[in-house]
């Protein structure tokens, strides 16, 4: 992270956007040629309207969870049974119907206050332990740098969640195929998160949160390209940048006026609310590089599988 000093239009709130800019021109080309693409976020501007939040919410109810009732009782009772089925409109962290926060950090740096709104959602990670070990195949990186979970063969176990440095995906029970499958033993439902709008993306469509933002914080673009862009970014206004390095390199990158060890400690934490603090590259642990290299054969295999067996009971749900 830059380590510059701050000036004082820095902790100035509520300006108008700065250098942001929505998409940069050759986006959809780069996607289609297999180039990555990475999103820049300049915070300082964020106004807290929570209009992203509303808009993904719109744009992805379709694929939010409708799961059935009662839940099948597990055994063993490993994996909780996690139900927000009655608690849909919980905007304030992350869940299965929620895949986009505003997290606020509200503190002192450098004798001057602030008060910073960070849009927190999946970062999709360069090299992401999420779909490296994902044991279903279910978890995928697409060529275009999006991160995404395949609802269809998902069973809900969570390794995932448990490899991804912030705790993103969140889970839903009773819904997915573990309940054709083994609705006892295996899984426990699906697992959500931001999946980047990729199907508007294929469509030339920007991502409904970009789309929505009033203050047009957020900018789309090769990932080369935005990285350059939030380096300027960073070092006009004497700033920092959080997920350039994080987890060996992110596609998305936050841009701030304070140091992001220092928003870090003056935000909430938890179950769905994910920390700012420095994260190593998950996958350089040589436990996951095994895992990875011993596991990837065997979930391409069982994705396969997997998506075989949704199609049939999807076809025989039409007949
Ligand atoms: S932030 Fe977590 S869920 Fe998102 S791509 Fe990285 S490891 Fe996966
Ligand atoms: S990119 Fe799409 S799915 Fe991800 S947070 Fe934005 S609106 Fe939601
Ligand atoms: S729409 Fe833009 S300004 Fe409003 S909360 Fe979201 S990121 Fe911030």
């Amino acid at each position: 992270m830059n380590a510059k000093k701050l000036s004082r239009r820095h902790f100035l709130s509520f300006t108008a956007a700065g250098v942001a800019g929505m998409i940069l021109p050759g986006t959809l080309e780069a996607a289609q040629r297999g180039h990555t693409i990475a999103t820049m976020l300049d915070i300082e501007s964020c106004i807290n309207c929570r209009e992203c939040v509303k808009a993904c919410k719109e744009a992805n109810s379709s694929k939010f969870p409708n799961p059935e009732k009662p839940y099948p009782e597990m055994f063993p009772s490993r994996v909780p049974v996690e139900d927000w089925s009655d608690k849909q409109d919980v905007s304030n962290r992350l869940t299965p119907y929620n895949w986009l926060y505003i997290q606020t950090s509200k503190g002192t740096y450098n004798g001057r206050n602030f008060e910073i709104h960070i849009p927190r959602r999946c970062l999709h990670c360069q090299n992401p332990p999420c779909a490296n070990l994902c044991p279903w195949g279910a978890a995928v990186r697409e060529v275009s740098g999006t991160v995404r979970i395949n609802d269809r063969i998902c069973l809900g176990g969570g390794k995932c969640k448990d490899v991804c440095p912030w705790l993103i995906p969140q889970r839903q029970t009773g819904v997915g195929l573990y309940l054709d499958l083994m609705p006892r033993f295996a899984g426990n439902g699906v697992m959500y998160k931001c999946d980047r709008c990729y199907q508007k993306l294929a469509e030339g469509e920007l991502p409904a949160c970009i789309e929505a933002c009033p203050m047009q914080l957020q900018t789309i673009g090769p990932r080369d390209k935005i990285l350059a862009q939030a380096r300027e970014l960073a070092d006009d206004i004497q700033g920092y940048i959080y997920g350039d390095q994080e987890n060996g390199g992110t596609n998305t990158f936050y841009v701030s006026p304070v140091p992001f060890n220092v928003l870090n400690e003056n935000i909430t934490t938890g179950p769905g609310k994910p920390h700012l603090k420095p994260v190593e590259n998950t996958m350089s642990k040589s436990e996951y590089l095994t895992a990875a290299l011993v596991g990837a054969p065997l979930a391409g295999l069982a994705a396969g599988l997997l998506s075989h067996k949704a199609d049939k009971d999807a076809k025989i749900d039409t007949e």
